[in-house]
């Protein structure tokens, strides 16, 4: 596990970006954490990593947002607005979360039974006592087989 605390959006955009430079093909980001914690930061962070192009924005309304065009396809989810994780299949989700791409999952603790074992956990957290920037983050790699 690792954990890590930043005190400024750039340096959580910093950090989420060396891990999209890392990111595999195959590979599932559980993101969770409270509204406002930081999770599209760092979705858009990842997303530079990987080289993706353009605008990195929520997808709270859409739930998808696929951005092609950097290194590896990365597909962008917010699950928030799902009633239930047949909603997230639904929609076509499965395939994406077993395919070659990069899936980053926003509230990922509501879809948890649809993530694949080897998922990485990332969790971000406030701390107001430490300041209103504060935030710690956890890295938590999944089981490899
Ligand atoms: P979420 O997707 O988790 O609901 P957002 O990423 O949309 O949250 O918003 C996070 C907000 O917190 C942004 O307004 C961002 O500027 C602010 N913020 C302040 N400090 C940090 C930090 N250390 N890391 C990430 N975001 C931060
Ligand atoms: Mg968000």
């Amino acid at each position: 596990m690792i954990v890590i605390d930043t005190a400024s959006e750039r340096e959580t955009l910093a950090f989420a970006r060396r891990l999209g430079e890392q990111a595999k093909a195959g590979d599932v980001y559980a993101l969770d954490g409270d509204l406002g914690a930081g999770k599209t930061v760092f979705a858009k962070g990842f997303a530079a990593g990987l080289g993706v192009p353009g605008t990195v924005s929520s997808p709270t309304f859409t739930i998808i947002q696929v951005h092609e065009g950097g290194r590896l396809p990365l597909y962008h989810m917010d699950v928030y607005r799902l009633s239930d994780e047949d909603e997230l299949e639904a929609v076509g989700a499965e395939e994406m979360l077993r395919g070659d791409g990069v899936c980053l999952v926003e509230w990922a603790c509501l879809v948890r039974g649809l993530l694949p074992p080897e998922t990485t956990r990332i969790t971000i957290e406030k701390d107001l006592a430490r300041g209103t920037d504060f935030r710690r983050i956890r890295v938590e790699y999944g089981s490899r087989a």
